[in-house]
């Protein structure tokens, strides 16, 4: 009985060959050197801050080699599809300055002319693939159920020998072909199962470009090609669609790499030429006592990207933040480019931690306050604005009421060789800004001041109340630091630092003291941006208001 026939049996409505669509999606027309790379989420809904930083990566290699970089949906798991999943996908990476050249669009639409891009509408080429195999006798149906799978699976293990479908305990492999065509003439349930031609005492020698150099055994399992719906495993829709899709580079996540003798094997026996690896680490998350792990979806909040929307960081920050998680190098490189734009950094990927890459909020604050720092008044307002409309409804009302006034909070400091750093993400603005308007002032100012011993306090009455009287109001930065000067002094507070040094008990301390207590009367902060600017911003009414306040409280 020939395997024609029996290929014909399991794939009967498969007309083309192999050779048709090797030929349909021709090898692209790129220089050498360009990388083609590619995106391959499953649409579950759920985008995870691992995933931008895997997108971030290919991305950056195929852009800056001139490469392509496309997106394949592999929804090959019909059980776990979200409906606007692929939308949502590429408008988030596209939020991260992620833009795709190629592939899906939305839930119907893509472009490029290697299609389809989602896996479930490429049955009928994986089916083709599969007939061939069948026909060489490389692949085989397998009729075992599930049960007898468990059953298998547990005599391995009572013997302590690998488990799964291999060798001698493959029983469907040695199924005449003449009993597979009566088997599945009657209608039996089947699978596509690869004959493994591997065997455990040979090795592999390969070379991940991020992993370096590694070597395995090769593969022996008879993995599952098509499952019993029709559609592939991931196995073999990978080997296909990355071989067809022209991909140069499968840049993916390091749970793979235990997988690679099953990719490799299927593509020499497919004929593929095998495409250059490269496994990225795992986003990690150092825990206090038990070291580090896996981000969790279930545990860290910040393994969602809208946590990242919710706190209001500006995206660029999350992609500068993941470049340094990328490349380490790219802090000194930004230091050095601080005008940059960060496209003209090169990813290299023999740079990257082979181990882990380390996940660390505080270190994203700090390259966040960074950028916001660079950014001008009117970029701060208007993203600000955009963010406490759809976060903080209370914030976007304020905002958008006292538009002037905020645009000069978001100027103080601004623009100058040390630009103020004090915000990394736009909820910490309420709380940098609330002391500017009375609505929010007037419950802090109501709070004790816990940071004053008795003592202190009434000193600080006395500054305050000194100042209110000889304060003018109207004049410019350097005038009005005279005169806090001249009022400092008055009240027995230096400007010299010097002289203060040398006979400390000449002085009650310095002016900067007296800074700081007009400060605390105005604001209830210990620091602000200049003081100057915040009380030509809160305007001469408040300000002489704030000062009684101040002094009378008991
Ligand atoms: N769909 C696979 C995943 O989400 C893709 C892996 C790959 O990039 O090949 O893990």
């Amino acid at each position: 009985m020939s395997l024609a026939k029996l290929a014909n049996l399991l794939f009967p409505n498969i007309n083309n060959k192999p050779e048709d669509f090797l030929q349909k999606y021709a090898t692209r027309n790129l220089n050498p050197q360009a990388c083609v790379t590619r995106y391959a989420p499953s649409p579950t809904g759920f985008q995870h801050i691992g995933g931008v930083f895997a997108a971030l990566v290919s991305e950056r290699v195929a852009k800056q080699s001139g490469g392509i970089f496309y997106l394949r949906i592999e929804d090959t798991d019909q059980k776990r599809e979200v409906e606007g999943a692929i939308e949502n996908t590429v408008q988030t990476m596209h939020k991260f300055g992620i833009d795709f050249d190629e592939g899906m669009l939305s839930q119907d639409t893509e472009k490029g002319n290697y299609g389809p891009y989602r896996q479930s509408q490429r049955e009928e080429i994986y089916k083709t693939f599969a007939k061939s195999l069948v026909q060489q006798g490389l692949a085989y149906p397998c009729f075992c159920s599930p049960e007898e799978l468990s059953e298998l699976r547990e005599k391995q293990m009572a013997q302590q020998l690998t488990t799964g479908y291999w060798g001698e305990f493959a029983r469907c492999r040695s199924l005449s072909t003449e009993e597979s065509l009566q088997r599945v003439d009657k209608g039996n349930k089947f699978v596509l199962r690869l004959r493994s031609p591997g065997s455990l005492e040979n090795k592999i020698d390969f070379v991940d470009l991020i992993k370096g150099h590694t070597s395995f055994p090769e593969n022996n399992q008879d993995i599952v090609l098509i499952k019993g719906d029709g559609l592939p495993t991931y196995h073999f829709a990978h080997a296909i669609d990355d071989t067809l899709m022209r991909t140069t580079h499968v840049i993916r996540g390091e749970e793979w790499l235990s997988s690679l003798p099953i990719h490799i094997q299927l593509f020499d026996i497919l004929g593929f030429p095998r495409p250059t690896f490269a496994h990225i680490p795992n986003v990690m998350k150092q825990e206090y006592g038990s070291g580090k792990r896996k981000l969790s979806k279930r545990k860290d909040p910040e393994s969602a990207v809208t946590y990242y929307d919710k706190q209001g960081y500006p995206p660029v920050s999350v992609v500068e933040y993941l470049l340094n998680l990328i490349n380490s190098g790219f802090e000194d490189w930004r230091r050095e480019n601080p005008t940059t734009d960060y496209h003209e950094f090169k990813v290299e990927l023999d740079r990257m931690s082979k181990s882990g890459a380390l996940f660390d909020l505080v270190k994203l604050s700090d390259v966040s306050k960074d950028i916001i720092g660079k950014m001008t008044t009117h970029e701060v307002l208007e993203k600000y604005t955009s963010w406490a409309k759809n976060f903080d409804p209370e914030m976007f009302d304020l905002v958008s009421k006292n538009e002037a006034t905020f645009r000069d909070i978001f100027a103080i400091d601004r623009g100058g060789p040390n630009p103020r750093k004090d915000f990394a993400k736009w909820s910490d603005v309420k709380e940098k800004v609330s002391y500017f308007f009375d609505t929010f002032f007037v419950h802090e100012e109501s709070q004790k001041i816990e940071s004053l011993n008795e003592q202190q306090h009434a000193e600080a009455k006395r500054i305050v109340q000194t100042y209110a009287q000889n304060y003018t109001h109207t004049l410019a930065k350097d005038a009005w630091f005279e005169q806090l000067k001249t009022i400092g002094a008055e009240l027995g507070y230096t400007a010299d630092r010097k002289a203060y040094k040398k006979s400390p008990t000449e002085f009650k301390g310095m002016v900067a003291e007296v800074a700081s207590t007009i400060r605390l009367a105005l604001t209830r902060r210990s620091n602000t941006p200049d003081l100057h600017a915040v009380m030509q911003i809160l305007g001469e009414n408040a300000v002489k208001a704030r000062f009684e306040k101040f002094v009378s409280i008991p």
